[in-house]
């Protein structure tokens, strides 16, 4: 047998190559590389099916939260509140703005920030909360609002993951202040290169943002700030945009494909399958399970040739980049424990039934 990837990103570029072929000719053609038309299409064309008056495309989704950040003017002597299971794009770009990051710990169920811990990390320097849809599970962005409101903070969805998915049947990242959307290619919605953008109702911030990103700029030599570039190309905006036409199409797969795999192994004594809260739709960018014996199972499935991964191997807080701040595991017992038990299987919308089973088959070989 073949091995079986982790993602097939071959697969989806063979089921629509015609199209995408035909889209990046064109932007050569126009020699429309760095902003221009199809920067802007993509910007129509996400905002509406997304339900956003603005979309701000920026170079990639770590950029994303760095620009919305500046943009709400977040800085030296800010403490900005985030969950201890993110990769670190999360947390590092709070610390870029001269703030300081303060992690709270996960939910035991769904594995994003645990709201009834936010409370107790408020202080008077608080001023945002990053939640991060993890896996593509949306943070519980009821009681995140709730919080933010009776405190008066900010909040950035870290959406990178998350693409669509709902809470209580609204768009995550619509939710709070602002979204932050990563299109890396292995993302559910995914560019042939580094991509991003920020979504957002609130117009002042929408020209901020834009602008930061744009050295400070709207128009070419009137710089009213210091900013950064970070542009998305015109490349990969047609791509995103002829992407963007199936996005409906592969999170139904994918969620289809997560129900399969549940059905098949949550029988199975070692492994917790992964639950999906009743107001949430959860799209699936992982499959994550949590095992006994993790790191045997996964030299298994390696030795059967079953990809899989691990999101993440440390929580953020023990991470040496944090060590600065001495924490201990106590300090996050979940996400410290779940670290060392969770394992993400391949999971993608091309993923067919006989994969599902031969991979369902070496986990039940293993225990
Ligand atoms: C991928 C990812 C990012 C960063 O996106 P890039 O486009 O790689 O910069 C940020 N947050 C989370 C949760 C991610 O998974």
């Amino acid at each position: 047998m073949n091995n079986i990837p982790f993602v097939d990103l071959k697969a989806q570029y063979h089921s629509i190559k015609k199209e995408l072929d035909i889209s990046i000719q064109n932007v050569i053609n126009e020699t429309a590389f760095i902003k221009g038309k199809y920067v802007q299409k993509f910007e129509e064309e996400y905002a509406e099916a997304y339900g956003v008056k603005h979309v701000v495309t920026c170079a990639n989704g770590t950029d994303a939260i760095y620009i919305t950040l500046k943009a709400l003017g977040i800085g030296p002597d800010d403490e900005v509140i985030t969950t201890a299971l993110s990769w670190i794009s999360t947390s590092e770009t709070i610390t870029q703005t001269g703030a300081r990051v303060v992690f709270v710990d996960i939910d035991p169920d769904y594995y994003t920030i645990d709201p009834a811990k936010i409370e107790e990390k408020i202080t008077e320097k608080t001023k945002a909360i990053i939640p991060v849809h993890l896996y593509g599970h949306p943070a519980n962005m009821s009681k995140i609002m709730e919080i933010a409101k009776k405190h008066n903070l900010k909040v950035i969805e870290d959406c990178a993951q998350a693409h669509f998915a709902k809470w209580k049947g609204q768009n995550v990242g619509t939710i709070g202040n602002a979204g932050t959307f990563s299109f890396f290619p292995g993302k559910n919605l995914g560019a042939y290169g580094d991509a991003g953008c920020i979504v957002t109702n609130d117009d002042e911030l929408a020209v901020k943002a834009r602008m930061f990103a744009n050295h400070g700029a709207l128009k070419k030599h009137f710089h009213e700030f210091e900013g950064i570039n970070s542009r998305l190309d015109g490349l990969q905006a047609a791509i995103l945009s002829v992407k963007l036409k199936y996005i409906n199409e592969w999170t139904a797969l994918r969620i289809q494909n997560a129900s399969t795999f549940t059905e098949l192994i949550s029988d199975i004594p070692g492994i917790v399958t992964p639950v999906t809260h009743e107001d949430a739709k959860h799209v699936f960018h992982l499959y994550v399970i949590r095992c006994e014996s993790r790191d045997e199972l996964q030299k298994h499935l390696k030795e059967n040739r079953v990809s899989s991964g691990i999101h993440y191997p440390t929580a953020l807080p023990y991470l040496k980049s944090y060590g600065y701040l001495k924490h201990v595991p106590d300090d996050f017992p979940i996400a410290y424990q779940y670290s060392r038990e969770i394992l993400s299987l391949p999971m993608y919308p091309e993923l067919d039934e006989k994969t599902i089973s031969a991979i369902t088959n070496s986990l039940y070989s293993f225990y």
